[in-house]
């Protein structure tokens, strides 16, 4: 993978995460503190101004660069998380992946930040979008691009009638019902904008 696409790929995460920051802190408003769009935008503000050192490196070091800055800069209960996520998946994706190698890497990078995160599929939280898009990025086939968005963005839309089980919102116990979880709806996000900027 050459160095333009890795810039555009982090890019693109960056922006839309940016892009929607109001949206994501009117989320957490509703079933939590108020804050993920700013954590959220500050840390991939912070991308940005790495991403010329980030993006000439390999992916796997790309990946982890991109990882250490959310932990970094992200805070509150999703900078570990998504910082996790992008250490485990810089880790176990080679330079140049396949389908069935980033297949591979995102169900390794779903799992560590399980472990992470103490949490499963279920809970209303990021996972309930990591996990089916792990599925559908597992069980491969043909317009994968169409049915990752799809399932990021359908999965997002199902944690409105959970129940959070982890994170802050967890303590609204039956009151967090009814309304989407902002983890679910950044990572659906992001999912989305990386198969735009790849054409997937
Ligand atoms: P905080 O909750 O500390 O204010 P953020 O508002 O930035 O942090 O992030 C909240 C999001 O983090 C939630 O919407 C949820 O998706 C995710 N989250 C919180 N706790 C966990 C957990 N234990 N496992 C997975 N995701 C979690
Ligand atoms: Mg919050």
């Amino acid at each position: 993978m050459d160095e333009a696409v890795r810039k555009r790929l982090i890019e693109a995460m960056a922006r839309t995460v940016i892009a929607h920051a109001d949206e994501l802190t009117e989320l957490d408003r509703q079933i939590g503190d108020g804050d993920h769009g700013l954590n959220m935008k500050r840390g991939f503000e912070a991308v940005l101004e790495a991403l010329p050192a980030t993006a000439a490196k390999p992916l796997p070091e790309a990946l982890k660069g991109l990882g250490t800055t959310l932990v970094m800069k992200v805070g509150g209960a999703s900078g570990p998380l998504y910082g996790t996520f992008f250490l485990a998946l810089g880790k176990t994706i080679p330079d140049a992946p396949t389908a069935t190698t980033l297949a591979g890497a995102f169900a390794a990078a779903v799992e560590a930040v399980k472990a992470r995160g103490k949490s499963q599929a279920g809970q209303k939280t990021m996972l309930d979008v990591l996990v089916p898009v792990a599925a559908v990025l597992s069980a491969g086939g043909a317009d994968l691009g169409p049915r990752v968005r799809a399932e990021a963005l359908a999965a997002a839309e199902a944690t409105i009638p959970m129940k959070a089980m982890r994170g802050r919102a967890s303590f609204l116990g039956e009151r967090s019902i009814g309304h989407p979880d902002p983890g679910a709806r950044s990572s659906a996000l992001m999912i989305v904008a990386v198969c735009d900027a790849i054409g997937a």
